[in-house]
């Protein structure tokens, strides 16, 4: 089977109807390792920029992180590359940054952090718009928001960056701009939220963790865990279609959109793109082959009746086993 699904690799990702379906890498690290998908991607959907922090001893400097960053958007470029402003607390701690509270999947995180911190910020955005001149394929992405004067924040601080930057004589584009729907408060305030940015990303781990009060990395609830609650996957559903409605352009980058029968029914509910870790690529294309996208759109019907968890798996198990 891995003969069959690497030789599928340099097909497109289409559905036997036809509809291609962008399919994005996740990256952190070893760029060289995944720029040699170039050729069979649609991008970068979520460069988690926490990643290379969680390797140095400090925060790096300015010129440190442009050259990281420079190296993600070169190594990508003309893809889009969407990078995502510092997404630390939580499980993500760094070293040299300890942050100690009780909760803290509830505390200071993401965009809670850096919003307090504006001069960490500034670093990593005037970092980011460095690094994109000439290339043009940078997206910022906004982690943890939960409200609308969050993303006014950040908003003003990128206008900020993009201005000290032109006063030293670099000019920039004003990159796109979007959010992660990870916290549930945001998925009723998508029209207020597509007033500001251009679009919508959604974490698809976090958004389980919340909806579900679930910890995503407690073994002890680990069973409770399931992005095929019957509740997430009709929240993914609404927040699918309302985003069509307000014609802002929607992906899933958790691990929901690196598993194919997940795939599929993100698709078919309408995301405009698929973001997964890099080894997912392969099965995920070859399950978008094997389906119409009316199929993937008449699995999200049929999915959507089942009352539990369980009998939502069943039935997906069984689609795909059809499928193969
Ligand atoms: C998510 O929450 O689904 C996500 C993609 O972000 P992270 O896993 O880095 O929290
Ligand atoms: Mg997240």
């Amino acid at each position: 089977l891995s003969e069959v699904l690497e030789h599928e690799q340099d097909l497109p990702s289409r559905t036997t109807d036809g509809h291609d379906i962008p399919l994005m890498v996740n990256t952190g690290l070893a760029v060289d390792a995944v720029s040699s998908l170039k050729a069979r991607i649609g991008g970068v959907g979520l460069y988690r920029t926490e990643v290379p922090f969680m390797i140095t001893e400090r925060f790096p400097g300015e010129q440190e992180q442009t050259r990281l960053y420079r190296e993600q958007l070169e190594g990508f470029a003309p893809l889009p590359v969407v990078m995502r402003t510092l997404d630390i607390g939580g499980d993500k701690d760094l070293p040299y940054f300890p942050i100690e509270e009780a909760n803290p999947f509830l505390g200071w995180r993401g965009i809670r952090v850096t919003l307090d911190h504006p001069e960490v910020l500034m670093v990593q955005l005037r970092a980011m718009l460095r690094a994109s001149q000439g290339l043009d394929n940078l997206q910022v992405l906004l982690p943890m928001v939960t409200n609308v004067d969050e993303v006014d924040d950040a908003l003003r601080l990128l206008e900020r960056a993009i201005s000290e930057l032109g006063e030293d004589g670099i000019v920039v584009a004003r990159p796109r701009v979007g959010v992660m729907i990870e916290v549930p408060a945001t998925l009723y305030q998508l029209g207020a939220l597509a007033k500001r940015v251009d679009f919508f990303s959604v974490g698809s781990n976090d958004l389980t963790q919340y909806l579900l009060a679930v910890d995503r990395n407690n073994p002890r609830v680990a069973e409770l865990y399931d992005a095929c609650h019957p509740a997430v996957l009709s929240a993914l559903a609404r927040l699918a279609a309302e985003s069509r409605d307000l014609q802002v352009p929607a992906s899933v980058c958790g691990e929901l959109a690196g598993d194919p029968a997940g795939a599929l029914l993100l698709m078919g509910m309408g995301f405009s793109s698929l973001s997964m870790n890099a080894p997912s690529l392969p099965k995920v294309r070859a399950a978008v082959r094997r389906v119409s996208l009316q199929a993937a759109q008449q699995l999200v019907d049929e999915t959507l009746k089942f009352d539990s968890p369980a009998a939502v798996r069943k039935h997906l198990d069984q689609r795909m086993a059809e499928w193969q």
